[in-house]
């Protein structure tokens, strides 16, 4: 069931959005050679709060996710759990942030390079985030989900780089995850057709070898199954009939 969000709801989505979109800009600030991830959770956790929010991933899930956010380092693909290891030269990040106040949620992730990073460690990062605003970019009314998926699988596959498959985007809006699923590959034309008032969380999260994951004994981490490196870039948008809108835009006074 596909709910479609009124333009209120779009606007309190927006909110948890933005204070999403800032707490990753503030994670960006911090995510520092010698710094851990439970620093970071730290920081995140505190600014959400401040805003009268509270992290959606702290709990999440049973038993509850240990952090507000999820720190994903190197051959980490996603929920990779806080941890007491200093952040080293040359890792990647991955930061996925969910924030809800007021009744609704907003959900999103960047990948952080920790210092200097390998030329295709840098080139993962630049593709993830491509493709996702080319996926972004396909969510439009009268289209099909399928161009969205499409549009991101084709960009990370000109790379030579892999689509995760078992892990996808998804809906938002008063739960943290609504439908309906959106894969990270595809076949454009095919597929749920986009209408106004839709809100998706679109998310590809790229290897750079084979798309195959599992998970580690912690049961949260998941990890490419050959250890080679990946990233994550995650939006909430609305679907709205001018086009795609971003909400998980910073504010002014967070963008660096
Ligand atoms: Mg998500």
């Amino acid at each position: 069931m596909i709910s479609l969000k009124s333009p209120r709801e779009i606007e309190l989505i927006g909110e948890n959005a933005r204070i999403v979109a800032n707490t990753l800009a503030l994670m960006r600030k911090h995510a520092k050679v010698g710094v851990t991830t439970r620093e970071l959770d730290r920081i995140a956790e505190d600014y959400i709060r401040s805003e009268g929010a509270e992290p959606s991933f702290l709990g999440y899930g049973n038993p509850g996710f240990p952090g507000s956010i999820c720190a994903s380092v190197n051959e980490a693909v996603v929920h990779g759990v806080p941890n007491d290891r200093p952040l080293e030269e040359g890792d990647i990040l991955g930061v996925d942030v969910g924030a809800n106040s007021k009744g609704f949620h907003g959900d999103g992730a960047v990948t952080i390079p920790i210092g200097t990073i390998g030329p295709v460690a840098q080139r993962l990062l630049s593709t993830t985030e491509r493709a996702l605003l080319a996926g972004i970019d396909k969510a439009r009314p009268g289209g099909r989900l399928g161009d969205i998926s499409a549009a991101i699988q084709s960009v990370a596959e000109a790379e030579g780089f892999s689509v995760v498959r078992s892990l996808v985007g998804h809906g938002i809006g008063r739960n943290l995850h609504e439908d309906p699923q959106v894969p990270n590959f595809g076949r454009a034309g095919k597929g749920l057709r986009l209408k106004a008032g839709m809100v998706l969380a679109l998310e590809p999260m790229i290897n750079v070898g084979r798309y195959e994951v599992e998970m580690l004994d912690d049961e949260w981490t998941i990890v490419t199954a050959d250890r080679e490196l990946s990233a994550h870039f995650e939006h909430t948008i609305a679907i709205t009939v001018d086009g795609p809108r971003i909400l998980t835009v910073a504010s002014p006074e967070f963008v660096v």
